[in-house]
């Protein structure tokens, strides 16, 4: 959802954007391209940073675009023209979503280098990639079904998209090493702390570097939208709204003048206002979805309007949909809304007393 207070925040290289295949240096040794993406969401921001492994100099990729022929010709022309003849070294992925993880398989087979990624991302990326859950298909329409998305048009789209992830992310690297909480990994002259975040991904890892005071935030921060946060099917009663808010915490002793390097949107400035205004984003959502449920009990798909006030296509619908079910879902684990299957099958969720 867009940022209503995004005037709070500070964008230090204006409106400036790198062009496809070229790069723009954010600090010394971190360098910012981007790559397009087929959806509302426009684009991904990427990062390259200046490495030395095994004493050879080289470049480490934070990210990798999904899997298309124009996202793969444009990393061509990053490596023609931006890798001053030096070889990528590592590739490391914020988290499994296809725009973060989609190429890691052919940057890592054309570089003959390893992929970085936590454990539980790793492990989901190979299960969605293989088709066997997330995203679309019959489960994932049944549950939305469950929560008042009964538009059969809607949910024939759902089903017939059990595809959706594999088509971004046909492959993923057979091997990995692991990012944990915690971590800290050398990257050139830089110490990068990994911090993990929930609720977005399984594990998301975020980089921090705490002397230079930069920030790799991957989705978990991001300036101009609300980082998604949803239910699926294939952990139907989860709760990841209660978990993100959490994970927000663990970005607050970050310095004030932190450059915040989001992978939508622009570096910024500001971070712990954009922390503040995400949390009381969330805040006036509950709000609203707890009045909602006061009058009368409501499932998700009737938290829609209340949530989005803008017309949505089925992309936008599916992920609605699954945040709406993360509002329920964290006043519903809170103990201030109940829940109950009606007798059509559905759950609506009720501030009643249990
Ligand atoms: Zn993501």
């Amino acid at each position: 959802m867009a940022n209503p207070h995004e005037a709070e925040l500070n964008y230090p290289l204006g409106d400036t954007l790198p062009a496809v295949g070229t790069t723009i240096e954010v600090a010394p040794g971190v360098r910012w391209l981007r790559m397009a993406l087929p959806f509302a969401l426009d684009h991904i921001n990427l990062w390259l940073l200046e490495d030395r492994q095994d004493g050879v100099d080289g470049w480490t990729i934070v990210d990798c675009g999904i899997t298309n022929d124009a996202t793969r010709a444009a990393w061509e022309q990053i490596f023609a023209n931006e890798l001053q003849g030096r070889p990528v070294l590592r590739v490391i992925a914020t988290h499994m979503h296809p725009d973060h993880i989609g190429l890691a398989h052919w940057l890592t087979a054309r570089w003959q280098c390893r992929l970085w990624v936590s454990a539980t991302d790793f492990n989901a990326a190979r299960m969605s990639s293989q088709s066997t859950t997330g995203f679309g298909g019959e489960q994932s329409a049944l549950f939305f079904a469950s929560h008042g998305l009964t538009d059969p048009e809607a949910v024939a789209k759902v089903r017939g998209r059990a595809n959706y992830y594999a088509s971004m992310v046909p492959a993923v690297p057979a091997s990995f090493r692991r990012l944990m909480d915690g971590q800290s990994i050398d990257i050139g002259a830089r110490a990068w702390r990994c911090v993990a975040g929930y609720g977005h991904a399984p594990e998301h890892i975020a980089l921090v570097c705490d002397n230079d005071k930069l920030f790799i935030s991957g989705d978990m921060v991001l300036p101009r939208i609300s980082t998604n946060v949803s239910v699926h099917d294939i952990e139907p009663e989860s709760d990841p709204l209660a978990l993100y808010l959490d994970s927000l915490a663990r970005y607050e002793p970050l310095a004030a003048d932190t450059l915040v390097l989001p992978s939508h949107g622009k570096p910024f400035t500001g971070l712990h206002a954009r922390l503040r205004q995400l949390r009381e984003h969330h805040d006036e959502r509950l709000a609203d979805v707890m009045a909602a449920c006061a009058e009368r009990p409501c499932h998700a798909a009737d938290m829609l309007p209340v949530l989005f006030k803008r017309k949505l296509d089925l992309h936008q619908t599916t992920f609605a949909m699954g945040e709406a079910i993360a509002h329920l879902h964290l006043l519903w684990h809170a103990g201030r809304l109940v829940r109950r299957r009606g007798t059509d099958g559905l759950w609506r969720f009720s501030a009643e007393r249990k």
